[in-house]
């Protein structure tokens, strides 16, 4: 029997906020434990929350960003839960008002593209952090620490439609959800250090069946790879458990990097758990029509429409595109180089080519060298000009991403510049042809590609330097004069 698997992730993005969503502690990430901590945060009795307004700013551009619909009217709620790194013993959060609802992403999975609905975005508090004592889990610690300095950082949740059907979709999605976010500059995106965090709830059913199969909710995936593979994972045991005879839990499962599986957690919490009640401390949020005018009007070009106008109005394949739009460092090196008047496709291609390969190879990162767009853009005027060939533009390379060395300095020291003067190329190409007279024979004897072995012959007599395109024709004109 077929099955068909039905994904929906729950996203926590942590907001780039200077101060916390209830009080005005510092909202960034470190510190020594316990600094960036008040009475607010720390749920002393008698204190009272003030809403951070950046916080609301902050999450209707996400909203806008991800084509949702904002609600006239939304309000904070507790969740109630006890656990040590709560120290009110309630969440403010949002159930049945949320901040916005109904939006959608646009993903392309292997060339297919498709919608994934967002059911809601929600904003919440972040919860402190425990540190176990000897294991990284509180199973084999001997004793545990708080850091309460997260407590109170402001969070968007954002929780899609259960519309994916396949692991690489719902990494498509997460991506397509990061980028977004980093491009609105609402989120540092950090999966590692846990400012972007994913949930995902995964079940399966027989093909053709309309009821949906239990979920289960996986935690713990903090990085794509990692969700790409516990999704695999989880399918494939919930597969094989009802193909066996067995039925699947609800239940909170926990990946496990190390030994490549879910693990059983706890038995999956129902809303009612958690007796949400209004948050009687904070009133209503009336968000006015202008607002969302004034985040609608200064939304920045969003990946989608970026990748679109690239391969659309600036020539740029497909996998190009992508490929700089989904690093936000390269989109941004690219465009503030075409910004300069220079041929966007040469741009791309050194982008993507020689440079990407050159940063790989050192395990650098371009933020990290001394390459600027005016550098690149003198190294591609160079060679249009013809001072330089393309294979001297790649020696080079390394020297101006290293040192930031302006290219023309570079091969003025080093003597790189190209031969055009056609005499001096003349004498080179009668050199190579007096020392290959097999090579020349084969020529006059009609076996023509041989040709290129002679342009070779010639650029590596003139150490690269020679202009390609003279040297071809210089070639020809001195063979076809021998044939004579
Ligand atoms: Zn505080």
């Amino acid at each position: 029997m077929e099955y068909e698997s039905i994904i929906g992730l729950e996203v926590h993005a942590e907001l780039l906020t200077k101060t916390k969503i209830f009080c005005s502690c510092p909202a960034e990430f470190g510190g020594n434990p316990n600094t960036h901590v008040c009475e607010i945060c720390l749920g002393m009795p008698g204190v009272l929350p003030v809403l951070n307004k950046n916080v609301v700013e902050f999450s209707l551009k996400a909203a806008r960003a991800l084509n949702c619909s904002i609600l006239e009217e939304c309000k904070f709620d507790r969740k109630n839960y006890f656990y040590p790194d709560l120290p009110k013993a309630y969440q403010i959060s949002q159930y049945d008002k949320p901040i916005a609802v109904n939006g959608f992403i646009e993903i392309n999975s292997n060339g297919n593209k498709k919608k994934v609905g967002i059911t809601r975005i929600h904003m919440e508090e972040d919860a402190g952090k425990l540190v176990h004592v000897g294991s990284d889990r509180l199973s084999g610690s001997t004793h545990s620490l708080v850091d309460y300095n997260r407590a109170g950082v402001p969070l968007i949740e954002i929780v899609s439609n259960p519309d994916m059907r396949s692991s690489e979709e719902a990494k498509a999605y997460m991506e397509e959800l990061r980028n977004i976010l980093l491009y609105i500059k609402v989120c540092d995106g950090k999966m590692q250090e846990g400012s972007l965090r994913c949930d995902a709830n995964v079940s399966v059913r027989k093909k053709g069946s309309e009821k949906f199969g239990t979920k289960v909710e996986i935690k713990n995936l903090n990085s794509f790879k990692s969700l790409q593979r516990a999704i695999d994972y989880e399918i494939q045991r919930q597969i094989e458990e009802l193909e066996t005879g067995g039925k699947i839990l609800q239940e909170t499962r926990l990946w496990d990097e190390n030994n490549s599986c879910t693990i059983s957690m706890r038995v999956k919490e129902e809303a009612d758990d958690y007796r949400y009640f209004p948050e009687p401390d904070l009133v209503s949020l009336f968000i006015s029509s202008e607002w969302i005018k004034n985040i609608d009007e200064n939304l920045p070009e969003l990946p989608k429409n970026k990748r679109e106008r690239y391969i659309n109005q600036l020539g740029l394949s497909e996998y190009d595109a992508t490929t700089i739009v989904n690093s936000i460092e390269l989109m941004e090196f690219f465009e503030n180089t075409i910004k300069l008047q220079v041929n966007p496709k040469l741009v791309a291609n050194w982008l993507m080519g020689d440079i990407s390969a050159f940063l790989k190879e050192e395990k650098i990162e371009l933020k990290d060298t001394k390459l600027k767009p005016e550098i690149l853009k003198e190294m591609i005027e160079l060679i249009e000009k013809g001072i330089i060939s393309g294979k001297i533009a790649k020696e080079i390379l390394p020297e101006m991403i290293k040192n930031g060395t302006n290219p023309l300095k570079i091969v003025t020291d080093r003597g790189l510049t190209q031969i055009n003067n056609e005499n001096e190329i003349i004498n080179i190409v009668k050199k190579v042809i007096e020392k290959n007279p097999s090579q020349v024979e084969q020529f006059l004897n009609g076996k023509e590609k041989i040709i290129g072995f002679l342009v070779g012959q010639t650029m590596k007599e003139s150490k690269g330097k020679a202009n390609p395109e003279l040297v071809n024709k210089i070639l020809l004109n001195e063979l076809n004069f021998l044939k004579k």
